[in-house]
């Protein structure tokens, strides 16, 4: 789980997607995978017929040779998914296979019968449709991108390489499918063109309302909602790898008199300033949220809760030695308390349920103990202002 950028919109299209989103690719993966295999089985019935009742006529050898190798490639694709963990990388060599086949068969049809057979074809150029679309279900704009470009190269590929072969506009290759006109192929190039960007502006659409619905608003932190979630997958990880976390709550000191004296949009100001640097002072792997208020969440994978409590009072320190800049030559000394709860591997199960818990009871412990410390499963922390 990496650390949220300080933004409010997603990153930019080439970066890797959030994790949330990578997962819906990964399911979405699966889905095509899945229609791929009923789609191959069904697109088999008809030149298997073909080829029983005409078995001399190389087209329908070829056709039915193209779609047993689509099939064979779907059967790969749905075997390496389920052997293999999901990875960007999967999603760009299926879809660009997907792509490549509608190619392969086209190629064939150009050079088994005609290249107008090719370059008019009704079922099987439509089938780029579909592996465009497709591409959008692994939600990763990169996808989409790279893999649209290359149907519209593949087919302006194959396209110049049927004009610079043959005079296709010899009486000779016409076939049921009609006549050679430049026009139309620049029209099919067009709308290969226009399903890529409609595809690429789905993802991006599904990126930013999955960016907005885990964000919170005035920081650019996680929300709540997002951290329940990434808590719940975090200690299912932990305890299936026997592995350690802890989590942290923060809770500002004294901030309402700073409303109170400067007004709301200071507090505000504060409150981003503090989301800052937080997310600054720890790991990509921490995941900071805004847990309500002027609370703060803190999920630190891989950590004790002694070595959480320690830097958690380390940020706490750093924070209150260095005054928060509010604007109109104002500065604001600001500190909070926190409160530290760990689980140790797969034999603290218990512990690793109330850990929400165990850390708000140490926070309530903090600012009982007077504010301005942590207090962790080892005792309280004290050691500055
Ligand atoms: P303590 O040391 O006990 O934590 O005292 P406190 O003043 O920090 O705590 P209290 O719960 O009394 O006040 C929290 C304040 O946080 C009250 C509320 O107006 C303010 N607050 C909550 N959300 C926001 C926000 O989004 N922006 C601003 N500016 N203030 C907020
Ligand atoms: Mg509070
Ligand atoms: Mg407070």
């Amino acid at each position: 789980m990496s650390a949220p950028p300080m933004s409010s919109a997603p990153g930019g299209f080439w970066s890797p997607p959030d994790p949330a989103l990578a997962a819906a690719g990964a399911d979405g993966e699966w889905a095509v995978a899945r229609v791929r295999l009923i789609a191959m089985a069904l697109l088999l019935i008809s030149p298997t017929i073909k080829i029983g009742r005409e078995p001399d006529i190389p087209i329908h050898v070829w056709g039915f040779g193209i779609t047993v190798l689509a099939a064979a490639a779907a059967v790969a694709i749905a075997w390496i998914l389920r052997t293999r963990t999901w990875h960007p990388a999967i999603g760009f060599a299926s879809s660009a296979l997907d792509v490549s086949l509608v190619t392969t068969a086209l190629v064939t049809f150009a050079f088994a019968s005609s290249p107008l057979e090719a370059l008019n074809s009704k079922v099987t150029f439509e089938m780029y449709f579909l592996a465009i679309a497709a591409t959008s279900l692994r939600y990763d704009p990169r996808i989409c991108l790279a893999v649209g470009a290359l149907a519209v190269l593949e087919y302006a590929g194959l396209w110049l390489m049927l004009a610079w072969w043959f005079d296709l506009r010899a009486a000779a290759l016409v076939t049921e499918g009609g006549t050679y006109t430049a026009l139309d192929q620049v029209t099919r190039l067009i709308l290969l063109g226009v399903a890529v960007m409609l595809s690429f502006t789905l993802v991006r659409r599904a990126e930013r309302l999955q960016h907005a619905s885990a964000r919170d608003r005035l920081t650019g932190l996680y929300n709540r909602l997002h951290f329940e979630r990434a808590l719940e997958v975090e200690i299912a990880r932990a305890l299936r790898h026997d592995r350690p976390m802890a989590l942290a709550i923060l809770d500002v000191d004294h901030f309402k008199p700073i409303n109170d004296q400067h007004g709301h949009s200071v507090g505000d100001r504060v409150l981003r300033e503090l989301g800052a640097r937080l997310t600054a002072g720890l790991r990509l792997s921490d995941v900071v949220a805004r847990h309500g208020g002027e609370e703060f969440v803190i999920l630190m994978a891989e950590s004790t809760s002694a070595r959480a409590a320690e830097r958690i009072e380390q940020l706490r320190r750093a924070i209150a030695a260095e005054p928060i800049d509010v604007g109109n030559g104002l500065t604001l000394a600001i500190n909070f308390s926190a409160g530290v709860a760990g689980m140790s591997g797969k034999d603290d199960r218990l512990r690793a349920a109330t850990m929400l818990d165990r850390a708000d009871a140490k926070l309530l412990a903090a600012k009982r103990a007077g504010r301005g410390c942590v207090v962790g499963d080892e005792g309280t922390t004290r050691s500055g202002p």
